[in-house]
């Protein structure tokens, strides 16, 4: 088959867009593209407007609410998402919150995937008598400190974390949903936007940019291949496939980690390859004492269960670096009341590799939040934890079954952990785009520029101006912000590609122009026959105007 022949795809497999990864970004995307009237980014005023146009639309005057609020928006039937973990949104999610057993969520209540309001959480707990689940964030907006505690505050702290200033008509915002509360709306978004039977659980291998053909339709689009051998077609593709990139496992100094029965990364946790504290292997009675390796919330997530646990007997927690407490995972005015000023000052920078820095100085690395930070210092005082700060194993090795551990503080003498049954390392993973085997094609063929492993997308969040390959989530960093592998990112990404796709379709812009085949009989070539170069490229469009005049 040459490069200008249309790959046929079945009409059952065809559709206009394939979302890779059902997790909260993939969902977020499927919802922003159902919506017809996103108002979730709108601030409270325009909230308001927005209604009140909507309701009255058909009577006001109809060119500006057209141009602002008539978006063409997709249909369930319109799209598919792929998922490896299951067939049902937002797997991924729900394993790392049930291996780290976490009881509420680090990021407030607007940071959701809902796109039609950013209130929508506090509506839906509120709605269904659900209050007692939210969690406050307490010495955020500024309830408990009054302007004079805060200004001495300020003066004793060399960081002014956590006594940002928070719109106060805000509060509200500044409460943690529960595991299951926020899981149920995200199940709710699922049911309002019909989008529970467009998943299918499958591991996408390939994506290559090429001439489809599907029944009558005919057109440049992209071809997903899949482990189970499927092969489907589409016009637009989002990738949301979350932080797959570089693990930092093995470690350099311990080439050899044992796994799965020595150690495991996080990774393995939350894909359920491994069980965190696994009752088959910690059942034996000489196996008690764990390392945790890794200085965010993760691993003092998981130092908290460990501690929890009567069959565990020592827990050892080493973090590289000293103790970060911060609300979220990047600095509160990232958050708050001055976020858009953080955001424009990010969006403005001139190189990727100054958003680079400007992302790393705003998440600082690992960090946890107030509530673990008071859980583990309970932990040290009971005696139940070994928290070892400022700390990094320079040496690892196994005898006789067990881990010998060789650490060294700064500034001060090596330490030794000895039997040691097993070590989890909360290392993170490198952002590593390149390394997605199913995107190696579409490198090969289409490459664009990569900083320190971050894509560099279009503002529409599209891998170039022409190809509808679009980013969402971790990958999306560079366009979106510090906040972009989080849930404000989830949204504030599916808002920029469905926003985008929408104004296209609503141009005419978005859809492939139907073919029709006209047959010569004197051999001559068809006006189909130079459609199809025009597709596939070969050809513009003036020299197929120039065809159709001469014939
Ligand atoms: C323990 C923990 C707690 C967290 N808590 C918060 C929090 O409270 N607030 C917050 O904002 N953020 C939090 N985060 C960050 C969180 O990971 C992100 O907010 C969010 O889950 C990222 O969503 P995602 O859709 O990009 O990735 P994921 O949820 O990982 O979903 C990606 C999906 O894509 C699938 N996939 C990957 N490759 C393929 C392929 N080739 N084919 C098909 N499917 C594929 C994966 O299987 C997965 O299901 C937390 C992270 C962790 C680890």
């Amino acid at each position: 088959m040459t490069d200008h022949e249309p790959v046929q795809i079945e009409p059952d497999n065809f559709r206009d867009g394939i979302i890779i990864g059902g997790g909260t970004c993939g969902l977020a995307v499927a919802a922003r593209l159902c919506e017809n009237h996103p108002g979730s980014l709108f601030t409270e005023d325009e909230h308001q407007r927005f209604h009140w146009l909507k309701q009255r639309g058909h009577k006001t005057n109809k060119v500006k609410s057209k141009q602002r609020f008539d978006y063409d928006r997709f249909h369930p039937k319109d799209l598919l998402v792929i998922d490896t973990r299951n067939n049902m949104f937002m797997a991924q999610w729900d394993s790392q919150f049930s291996a780290c057993q976490i009881p509420h969520l680090r990021s407030p209540m607007f940071f959701h995937v809902d796109p039609s309001d950013i209130d929508g959480m506090i509506s839906y707990a509120h709605l269904n008598k659900r209050e007692k689940e939210l969690m406050e964030i307490t010495n955020v907006v500024g309830k408990e400190f009054s302007k004079h505690q805060q200004k001495r505050l300020k003066s004793k702290l060399k960081s002014t974390d956590g006594i940002v200033d928070i719109n106060m008509r805000d509060w509200k915002d500044y409460y943690r949903p529960s595991t299951k509360l926020f899981h149920d709306y995200c199940m709710e978004v699922v049911e309002r936007y019909r989008l529970q039977d467009g998943i299918v659980n499958d591991e996408v291998e390939s994506i290559e940019h090429r001439l489809i053909q599907s029944g009558d339709d005919l057109g440049k689009g992209f071809v997903i291949r899949t482990k189970s051998g499927k092969i489907y077609g589409c016009k637009f593709a989002v990738v949301a496939s979350g932080h797959r990139g570089k693990i930092n496992y093995p470690l350099s100094i311990c080439p050899d980690p044992h796994f799965p029965n020595g150690s495991c990364h996080t990774t393995h946790l939350f894909s359920k390859q491994v069980q965190f504290l696994d009752s088959q292997y910690f059942s034996n009675p000489d196996r008690k004492n764990i390392v945790i390796i890794g200085g965010g919330l993760t691993s003092a997530q998981l130092a908290h269960v460990a501690c929890q646990d009567p069959t565990v007997s020592s827990v050892h927690l080493v973090f590289r670096s000293g103790i970060k407490i911060k609300h979220f995972d990047f600095h509160l005015d990232w958050v708050a009341k001055y976020k858009n000023v953080k955001k424009s000052a990010f969006y403005n920078l001139g190189t990727n590799e100054l958003k680079y820095e400007m992302m790393n100085e705003a998440r600082e690395g690992g960090s946890i939040n107030p509530e673990y930070y008071k859980k583990l210092k309970q932990h040290v005082k009971n005696g139940r934890l070994n928290w070892m700060t400022e700390t990094q194993v320079v040496e690892q090795g196994w005898e006789n079954g067990s881990w010998e551990l060789s650490l060294r503080k700064q500034n001060s003498e090596a330490k030794r952990l000895s039997k040691i049954d097993y070590v989890y390392y909360a290392t993170g993973i490198q952002a590593d785009v390149e390394s997605l085997p199913f995107l190696h094609t579409m490198f090969d063929e289409f490459p664009i520029d990569v900083c320190n492993g971050y894509p560099s997308l279009t503002d529409n969040l599209q891998w170039n101006k022409e190809i509808p390959l679009y980013m969402v989530g971790k990958n999306a960093a560079l366009q979106v912000g510090p906040t972009s592998a989080n849930l404000d990112g989830a949204r504030l990404g599916a808002e920029r590609i469905g926003w985008h796709l929408q104004n296209m379709k609503l141009q005419g812009e978005f859809d492939w122009s139907p073919v029709s085949v006209i047959t010569n009989n004197d051999g001559r070539s068809s006006t189909f026959d130079k459609r199809l170069q025009l597709a596939g490229g070969s050809i513009n469009w003036f020299e197929l105007l120039e065809f159709e005049k001469i014939n």
